[in-house]
């Protein structure tokens, strides 16, 4: 072949270098894999998720499933193209009844669990923690725009499995989702103890929307005999499959592994282009200010029940601030 060839397009895009070897934490990367159409997005939290989780001092399978939670709403909420909110929340019948995680766009992130320790058992994975109910995704643009809700069955499934059952119900588009905690400890004469967590997730955006079409996940409640829906996959979306399939929690949460050599590793037969990574923090919106509008919107009757010991006091559930108010100050008549 020669260089003259007219089949050879030299690439005007971002000049090809090395993966970076250096670990970005508290990040979300975007990436893209042009000659496979895939799109996608790596989560990588360390001090980020150690604070949020430390901070209720969860039991270790809650704090895995709220973790989880977490780097979803990250990888969901990242795509949004504004300043505003994304809040993941959950409702189900498990020992975990209830949790949230509230993305503040562009980079605060804030969570929390309800939990019956009654009910905690050992060896309890995500799906058990949350049982049967619902999870919702929420899109808030501010206070003169519509909310978008979104939501999806959990039906004993864990969070990736209720992802990808929301792409292919509401959204469908081909995707993939990964996602892992751990708990990392150092050695030492202090052993310290840190919360890690990462996810990835993959979406097929072919040009021509016929390349994206998927089978059903099941016949669901089909009569008997009925033949499954069939769809044979795009060559491209199966491959972006197999590659995500073979990524391990290790990898998505090793602190020494840079997320660029991950996707290297993963994606470099076709070659990967990764973006700016998008920060995050661990930060409450939570105020006295706030608070106390909240406390006005309240019925006259429900204030004056919060005084206790001659104080109005409200803990922030997202960051256990204590916020205390005299009767009058609180609004008590
Ligand atoms: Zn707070």
């Amino acid at each position: 072949m020669t260089s003259q060839s007219p089949d050879i397009r030299t690439s005007t895009e971002a000049p090809v270098r090395a993966p970076s070897a250096v670990p970005v934490d508290d990040a979300v990367l975007p990436f893209e894999v042009g000659a496979l159409d895939l799109r996608g997005r790596l989560t990588r939290l360390g001090p980020v998720i150690d604070e949020i989780l430390t901070k209720h001092d969860y039991p270790p399978s809650v704090g895995k499933l709220l973790g989880e939670a977490a780097v979803l709403a990250t990888l969901l909420g990242s795509s949004l193209k504004f300043d505003g909110r994304f809040i993941l929340q959950t409702q189900t019948d498990g020992p975990v009844s209830f949790l949230i995680v509230d993305f503040q766009l562009p980079d605060r992130v804030r969570a929390y669990a309800r939990y019956d320790a009654s009910r905690l058992k050992p060896g309890q994975d995500s799906a058990t923690l949350l049982g049967k109910g619902h999870l919702a995704m929420t899109i808030d643009q501010g206070p003169d725009m519509n909310r978008y809700q979104g939501f999806v069955a959990l039906e004993g499934g864990n969070l990736e499995d209720a992802a990808h059952e929301y792409f292919l119900r509401s959204e469908q588009i081909p995707t993939r989702v990964r996602l892992a905690v751990g708990e990392e400890w150092r050695g030492g004469n202090s052993p310290k103890h840190r919360w890690r967590a990462g996810g990835m997730l993959l979406q097929f955006l072919p040009k021509a929307p016929e390349r994206a079409l998927q089978a059903d996940l099941h016949p669901g409640d089909a009569p008997e005999g009925t033949v499954a829906h069939t769809v044979a996959e795009d060559d491209a979306w199966v491959e972006g499959q197999s590659l995500i399939a073979t990524v391990e929690d290790v990898e998505l949460i090793d602190p020494e592994l840079s997320g660029e050599r991950l996707l290297y590793r993963l994606f470099h037969e076709r070659g990967v282009r990764v973006f700016a990574p998008l920060p995050l923090r661990a930060q409450c919106s939570c105020s006295r200010d706030a608070v106390s509008t909240m406390l006005k919107s309240f019925e006259p009757k429900d204030r004056a029940e919060m005084v206790k010991d001659g104080k109005v006091v409200v803990t922030c559930e997202f960051c256990s601030s204590v916020y205390e108010f005299t009767p009058d100050e609180a609004g008590v008549e």
